[in-house]
């Protein structure tokens, strides 16, 4: 069976990076600096014999401070919708901000179903910041490192049963 995956998160937590990695190719921007990606990205993504179809929630990172917040709860009811799985990216080194929880907020509430991913999980300034997720309430959090391609075997195990 086929399914998409939509990753949201605020800006600069990783989304970008996931999505290149499980696409295996640059189709999504990914910068230090918040403004380079836009839109909606979609990709053929691969995780051990899963093969589904990504989409990475670009778009806010151009979003002035006015805007942000109106644009990022549009776009993550938009990729709820398109989406039969939202995964939704902290930075596990920030830990977890009053962004996260307008996410989490919409997510709750959505019949999707949400994975919770704490990115950037790699070392110990990452392990306040994965406790810290719990209290979302959407689940035990995944500790992945996107960048170094850890917690990979995690991720796969709660798609799985979804797939
Ligand atoms: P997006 O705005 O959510 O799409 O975030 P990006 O994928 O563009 O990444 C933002 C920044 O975080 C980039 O500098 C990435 O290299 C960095 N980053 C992404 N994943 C990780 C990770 O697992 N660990 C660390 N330390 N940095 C990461
Ligand atoms: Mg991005």
């Amino acid at each position: 069976m086929s399914f998409t995956l939509a990753i949201v998160g605020r800006p600069n937590v990783g989304k970008s990076t996931l999505f290149n990695r499980l696409v295996g190719k640059k189709l999504a921007l990914v910068d230090d600096q918040p403004g380079v990606t836009r839109d909606l990205r979609e990709g053929e993504a691969k995780l051990g014999d899963l093969r589904f179809t990504v989409v990475d929630s670009a778009g806010l990172e151009d979003a002035t401070d006015d805007s942000l917040q109106g644009r990022m709860r549009r776009l993550t009811e938009r990729a709820v919708e398109m989406a039969d799985i939202c995964l939704f990216m902290i930075d596990a080194r920030v830990g977890v901000t009053p962004t996260d929880e307008m996410f989490a907020e919409i997510l709750r509430k959505k019949s999707a179903h949400v994975i919770l991913a704490a990115n950037k999980g790699e070392g110990a300034a990452a392990d306040a910041g994965v406790i810290e997720a719990y209290a979302l309430g959407l689940g035990e959090p995944i500790r992945l490192s996107a960048e170094h391609g850890e917690g990979l075997n995690d991720l796969y195990s709660q798609i799985m049963p979804l797939a």
